[in-house]
């Protein structure tokens, strides 16, 4: 048994991808499996992939929902209160996206964090506003 790529060395085992000979120099072990140096690159981009799906994070689609209510809503009612809820729903969901790798929607998580922070900015700005036109 020859090796597909060197005619005239040994093969050594056959490749778990495409089952072809293959000699040890051309042999590389992934994931505790023998693989050709093109099957090899195919195995490591799939190995992932099959053993963790990817799945987006619902505390983040929550929060930006929650973000997207408190920004049209509540701006400048409820944004006070709204808007820090924005901010720590965002973090939770940042925070759980960034402990599992699995899990999809950073983007939306930051975009409510910063929802949150720009109703709460306003809202703010809106009441002491509104407060020291009262006190006038
Ligand atoms: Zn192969
Ligand atoms: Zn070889």
């Amino acid at each position: 048994m020859e090796c597909v790529n060197h005619s005239n060395a040994e093969a050594q085992d056959r490749c778990t991808g495409c089952a072809e000979p293959f000699c040890h120099e051309c042999l590389v072990e992934v994931v505790g499996e023998k693989y050709c140096g093109s099957c090899k690159v195919l195995a490591v981009k799939a190995k992932p992939v099959q053993e963790e799906a990817m799945r987006p994070c619902e505390e983040a689609t929550h929060a930006l929902l929650l973000a997207l209510a408190c920004a049209t809503v509540g701006l400048f009612c409820f944004g006070i209160i709204l808007g820090p809820l924005t901010i720590v729903k965002g973090a939770q969901a940042w925070k759980l996206i960034s402990e599992d790798r699995r899990l999809l929607g950073a983007g939306k998580a930051a975009a409510a964090v910063i929802i949150g922070v720009v109703t709460f900015g306003l809202s703010c700005i809106g009441l002491i506003t509104a407060a020291s036109h009262r006190g006038n």
